[in-house]
């Protein structure tokens, strides 16, 4: 696809990171983009949800700040509202013994009104149409134009394109690449949707517990290093300015994922109770197993544990059809899945 034409035209599947971060790269091409989001927001699993007063990210708990490119981006979007949370990760093991942690603590970024602001932000400097509620489904490659279709789950159909990039997580990408059809290259495609669907992901079912009263701890959020606690991560959301009203504290406990893959589908009530008691006992406090409310959110492909096999899913580039997200980097970080979205773009640009 040539970028530097105005009639050029891109999709990008997907407005988490990774498409957000394509979008942003593109930003001072003549050619327009669209975005095709399923949720009605923005963001992905870098997500922020309100309830009562409260803001919290259920899903991404910060930015790390892995290296200076990263805190340089964050900054040059605009340093209002953002947040770099105060207070170190501690840890603790199996038998739920907490032990202050000596690891060199890098900057945590989030922002007040919350994580979403990062995609949001992103898309801010950018022309990119997003088209919310729209869950794509198939796509169609016409040989004669070089141009692309799709069709969402209401029959609507968007394009023509001359450009995709697919940035759903693994599984998803290779649902969508199940119902990819490119004239005489359906091998190809199939080849690639096995290899995006070998990309093996961990689950993690978030469960949120709101209390009327504050606790105040040394640490900002506790983490299981040897993964033999039903409890993965545990983070008190007061710790970021703009999140919870004063006199009140909002624990996300994210479940290891054996426990969140065998209670993925149980009822919330029929589960809270048992993760209160288990945060009440890690954390000493009896009066954490009487949450006034609770909230969750399952997340089946939360983190992939390798990154997809290029070689098998880049001959798709020769039909402009690209892919993007923390599977390809084979990291489960939003830094990660912004980046390669950037290069991506870059790809795009380049016209690799
Ligand atoms: C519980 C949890 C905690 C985490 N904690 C951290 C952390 O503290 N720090 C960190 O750096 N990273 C963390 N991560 C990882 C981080 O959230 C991800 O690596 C990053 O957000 C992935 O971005 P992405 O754009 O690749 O994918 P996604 O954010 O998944 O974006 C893909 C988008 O595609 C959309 N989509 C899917 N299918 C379709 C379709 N058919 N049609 C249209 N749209 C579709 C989805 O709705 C989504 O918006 C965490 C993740 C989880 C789940």
């Amino acid at each position: 696809m040539d970028t530097s034409k105005e009639s050029s035209r891109l999709c990008v599947v997907g407005a988490g990171l990774a498409g957000a971060a394509v979008a942003y790269r593109l930003r001072d091409e003549p050619a327009s983009v669209t975005l095709l989001e399923k949720s009605r927001g923005v963001g992905g699993r870098a997500a922020t949800r309100r309830r009562a007063g409260c803001r919290y990210d259920h899903g991404a708990n910060y930015i790390k700040d892995s290296d200076d490119r990263t805190t340089s981006l964050l900054q040059s979007l605009g340093t209002d509202g953002l947040v770099d949370i105060d207070g170190p990760v501690w840890t603790f093991d199996k038998t739920g013994q907490i032990t202050e942690s000596d690891r060199q603590e890098s900057h945590k970024w989030t922002w007040e009104a919350g994580i979403t602001q990062f995609a949001k932000r992103l898309l801010a400097e950018t022309d990119a149409e997003i088209r919310k509620s729209t869950r794509v489904e198939a796509l169609d490659y016409d040989d004669s134009t070089n141009q692309w279709r799709l069709t969402d789950t209401d029959g609507i159909d968007h394009g023509p394109f001359d450009a995709v990039v697919l940035t759903p997580p693994a599984p998803q990408t290779a649902n969508l690449l199940s119902a990819t059809r490119i004239p005489g290259a359906a091998d190809v495609v199939a080849t690639a949707a096995n290899a995006v669907d070998d990309v093996p992901y961990r689950t993690i079912r978030s469960i949120i517990l709101h209390y009327p009263f504050e606790r105040d701890r040394p640490y900002y959020a506790l983490v299981n290093p040897d993964r033999e606690h039903d409890i993965g991560w545990l983070a008190r959301e007061s710790c970021k300015p703009g999140h919870i009203p004063a006199g009140e504290e909002l624990l996300v406990v994210q479940m290891a994922p054996g426990w969140s893959a065998a209670h993925y589908d149980d009822p919330l009530d029929s589960v809270a109770s048992d993760v209160a008691a288990m945060v009440s006992d890690l954390l000493d406090d009896d009066r954490l197993a009487d949450p006034d409310w609770i909230d969750d959110q399952g997340w089946r492909y939360a983190l992939p544990d390798s990154a997809v096999d290029t070689d098998v899913s880049s001959p798709l580039v020769e039909y402009d059809l690209y892919m993007a997200g923390d599977w390809v980097v084979g990291e489960g970080r939003a830094h990660e899945a912004f980046w390669n979205g950037i290069e991506v773009g870059e790809q795009l640009i380049d016209g690799r």
